[in-house]
């Protein structure tokens, strides 16, 4: 089973790790650079993107996550997550960091205060079977997104999972439905990558 680390600063943690397991990997959280040395592939969680970069910054590992992304660990980053993997972020907060992955620029909190939070079945390319159940919490979404990147499931016509690389994002929550068929898709990415072995 491949060691997928989850990114253990701030966030739904927990519900990632649940979904992980059930998709077949072996979760483990990743607080400092060793510990993120140490796995096969990262899960950036949903919760609040200022808050984890500012952490990441403090506990040193916005640096090693930077250069960990660049040379194609794979990763996945659920809503405030996809936020981290943007190369840029259309309107930041004071001091809010990337670490960046994707050539795309985000739209924080994009869906707007009558629509905060909603469901809604959407289909996303590469999972097979019925939509997958889209929870959205103040989700972003994709604002503009470069030729590389491969648009997986839209919104109203707004990209909400996207993937470029080794680099996966999603708008929505898969972690918050039981339904684990996304982490089951990052799983294969990440079987793919390390060889198809496991440590
Ligand atoms: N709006 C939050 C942010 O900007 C993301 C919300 C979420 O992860 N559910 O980080």
């Amino acid at each position: 089973e491949p060691l997928i680390g989850v990114l253990a600063l701030q966030g739904d943690v927990r519900e990632h790790t649940a979904a992980l397991t059930a998709a077949g990997a072996r979760p483990v959280p990743v607080r400092t650079p060793e510990e993120l040395a140490a796995v096969d592939g990262l899960v950036l969680p949903g919760g609040e993107s200022t808050t984890i970069s500012k952490l990441a910054r403090l506990f040193g590992l916005l640096e090693p996550l930077r250069a960990a992304v660049a040379d194609g660990l794979p990763v996945y980053g659920t809503c405030a997550g996809m936020i981290l993997l943007a190369d840029k972020i259309l309107d930041p907060r004071a001091g809010q960091e990337t670490i960046g992955g994707i050539d795309m620029i985000v739209r924080r909190n994009a869906f707007g205060r009558q629509n905060e939070s909603f469901e809604a079945p959407v289909p996303v390319a590469g999972v097979g079977g019925p939509p997958v159940d889209g929870v959205f919490i103040r989700a972003p979404w994709a604002e503009s997104t470069d030729a590389g990147v491969e648009v997986l499931a839209t919104y109203e016509g707004r990209p909400v999972a996207v993937r470029q690389g080794t680099a996966l994002a999603t708008a929505f929550h898969p972690e918050l439905t039981g339904d684990h068929r996304v982490h089951a898709l990052f799983t294969a990415m990440v079987r793919a990558r390390s060889g198809g072995g496991s440590r």
